[in-house]
């Protein structure tokens, strides 16, 4: 029998390489990792954690704002930026060095350094080669931007938590989780923002209604929302400004301080060696993988984002501890990814699970959509002119709950919970059985008596 330095070499300390590491050596595997950047990868360093972080921060701004409703007499207030993202940069720290720590405790070798794939059972690090029965490639994605003339100049979420001074005039290209959320964050801490979205309205993918929401909640925030527009030229101007051409039905130009492109991510997969070694990539790069996270070389494995299929944290988590049960545990395992919630950590969130109304028309031909728009209770007080939706989908025939929506405030809190009971196939009538939690948003869900409309697909 051949022996190999490791059973399994896993490339990538984000969530599912170190996920993975951890389930395997804890089933008796001898397992190592490597990582080229900080452990965590981009859930912990730069995207989750420190974008929440960052949420919660520009959130103060309208708390302050709505306090006054409450009774409270507001000093002045001051924002530092530099503050914000010493005391972020402090968290993510920590929680680098445990990700590191507890890899260790699991008695995984943990290495630093950009490994690659040498053969089907061999990575090169730092000048050696290390063999291994399987390798795991985890090594996520990267900022995708478009290459037109300036784009040097414009920044992606790579970088826009470590800016130095928050700036004073943003322009956000994309309409996607990150550019609404970097605009809700940016607008909140005090800059002036403008999205720029080539498409008709934020969010493709999501249901209309949340879509549609969403946008109106932004522009009575202030954000400044162009749809139907694209970047054409970035150019540096001698003061340090930029200026933006637009194209699109009104063409302009704008003057800003900082562009941040948040138009998608790329699997990261250059350098690797992958396809060298006989690795099947598709066309944007990703690895393709079966339903256990193979690849097309037996003994080479893939999970997360660099598979690009849910670039979702959680998701990459399922998928890193389903690949070590899968080739340590007792029996083959794949990750379960049916009703897969999520959340946009926009101003107000989004949380969402299960089919949008576009969706389920075609998959079911006949639903019922139940929705409600209303006024939390706290901006009764508040005064703030700032509506939560509320949106059920479900199949008229079997009366099953095929989606649950919500924009408002604690959407992810809520729509977790909910996760459930749609992911087990409660009805509409589970729903109305359920009594009801006063005074909350959350339960508008169990309230919605009135059918707002049925719909039948053509
Ligand atoms: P998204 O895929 O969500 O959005 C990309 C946006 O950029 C879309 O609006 C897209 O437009 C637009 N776009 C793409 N290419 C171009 C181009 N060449 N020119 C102009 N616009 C373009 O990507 P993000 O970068 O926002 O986020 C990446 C992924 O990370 C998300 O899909 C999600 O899976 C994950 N994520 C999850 C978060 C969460 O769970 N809260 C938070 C942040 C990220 P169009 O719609 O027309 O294609």
């Amino acid at each position: 029998m051949t022996s190999y330095d490791y059973q399994l070499f896993v490339i990538g300390g984000g969530s599912g390489g170190v996920r993975a590491a951890r389930i395997a050596s804890g089933l008796g595997a001898r397992v190592a990792i490597a990582e080229n950047f900080r452990y965590g990868g981009t859930c912990v360093i730069r995207g989750c954690v420190p974008k929440k972080l960052l949420v919660y921060a520009a959130h103060f701004a309208e708390d302050f704002v709505d306090a006054q409703g409450f009774g409270w007499t507001v000093p002045p207030r001051e924002f530092s930026w530099p503050a914000l993202i010493a005391a972020k940069d402090k968290e993510i720290t920590r929680l680098s060095g445990l990700y590191e720590n507890n890899l260790v405790g699991s008695k995984v070798t943990v290495m630093h350094g950009a490994a690659s794939v040498v053969d089907a059972h061999t990575v090169a690090l730092n000048g050696q080669h290390i063999s291994a029965e399987h390798i795991l490639i985890a090594t996520g994605g990267t900022p995708f931007v478009p290459q037109i003339p300036g784009i040097e100049h414009a920044i992606t979420s790579n970088e826009v938590f470590d800016l130095p001074q928050l700036p004073r005039r943003v322009l956000i290209v994309g309409g996607g989780y990150i550019a609404v959320e970097f605009a809700g964050i940016l607008n909140g801490l005090g800059a002036q923002v403008t999205l720029c979205y080539r498409g008709e309205q934020v969010l493709r993918g999501f249901d209309d209604d949340v879509r549609a929401h969403l946008s109106e909640e932004m522009v009575k925030k202030g954000i400044a929302v162009l749809l139907h527009q694209d970047v054409a030229r970035i150019d540096k101007r001698t003061d340090g400004s930029l200026s933006v051409a637009l194209t699109g039905a009104q063409a302009s130009n704008h003057a800003v301080d900082a562009v941040l492109y948040a138009t998608g991510r790329v699997p990261n997969t250059e350098s690797l060696g992958l396809a060298e070694a006989g690795v099947v990539l598709d066309q944007a790069g990703g690895v393709v993988v079966n339903a256990f996270g193979q690849s097309s070389v037996p003994s080479i494995h893939a999970v997360g984002d660099v598979t690009n299929r849910i670039a979702l944290t959680p998701v990459a988590i399922r998928e890193g501890a389903a690949l070590a049960t899968t080739l340590f545990g007792p029996s083959p395992v794949s990750a379960d990814l049916t009703t897969v919630p999520s959340a946009v950590f926009s101003q107000p969130p989004i949380g969402t699970v299960g089919l949008t109304e576009a969706q389920a028309l075609a998959k079911h031909g006949e639903i019922d959509i139940y929705r409600s728009k209303f006024r939390n209770m706290r901006h009764t007080l508040s005064g703030r002119d700032e509506r939560t939706l509320v949106k059920l989908i479900v199949d008229s025939a079997s009366q099953r709950v095929l989606g649950a929506h919500m924009v408002g405030a604690d959407a992810a809190e809520i729509i977790q919970g909910l996760a459930i009971a749609i992911r087990m196939g409660a009805t509409k009538a589970d729903f109305d059985a359920t009594v009801a939690l006063h005074p909350s948003a959350a339960e508008e869900f169990v309230t919605l008596r009135e059918k707002t409309t049925r719909k039948k697909s053509d």
